[in-house]
């Protein structure tokens, strides 16, 4: 069985998350969406929350899991025996970042593929940076979140 895990911040999970979700789902058995966070840094929703938006993100998408994790990816791969890491390319700028992270990634564990999978040009303008700026300023967020997302019901959770 070929498990990937598509790791990331997820502070909001997006659409253009669930795109790239569902075409790893093209490819994988399984898919193990690892939300990391970092204990000194704070995002706008907890690492709990983010989990929670997730789950109802993929409410009827079968052969996924989602787990949380601190410190490095390549520890929670191994930790979890898990060869194939699935991230989202949008831009060049992206690829420069990723290229960089694939790399020392491997050179980290020797075993780990990154396997890159573009954005659908329908979702490459979404972040969860412009849905958190969205948010801040009191805006309608509902168009970059996956359907029946109401995100103001996971504020302060
Ligand atoms: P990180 O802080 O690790 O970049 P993110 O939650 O911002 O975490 O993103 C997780 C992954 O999803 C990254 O590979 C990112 O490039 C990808 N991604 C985010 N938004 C999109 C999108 N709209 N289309 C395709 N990939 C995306």
């Amino acid at each position: 069985m070929k498990t990937a895990i598509f790791p990331g911040s997820f502070d909001p999970f997006t659409l253009g998350h669930l795109d790239v979700l569902r075409s790893a789902l093209m490819l994988f058995d399984k898919v193990i969406i690892a939300v990391g966070y970092n204990a000194t840094k704070n995002g706008l929703f907890t690492p709990e929350t983010r989990i929670k938006i997730i789950k109802d993100s993929i409410k009827g998408i079968d052969n996924v899991e989602v787990v949380s994790y601190t410190g490095l990816t390549v520890n929670l791969c191994k930790e979890l025996n898990v060869k194939y890491m699935v991230r989202g390319l949008r831009t060049t700028t992206d690829f420069e970042l990723e290229r960089v992270i694939s790399q020392a990634n491997k050179k980290m564990y020797d075993d780990i593929l990154t396997v890159f999978i573009p954005a659908s040009s329908e979702y490459s303008f979404i972040s969860s940076t412009v849905v958190r700026d969205v948010l801040i300023n009191g805006g309608d967020a509902k168009i970059f979140l996956p359907e029946g997302i109401e995100i103001k019901n996971y504020i302060n959770q």
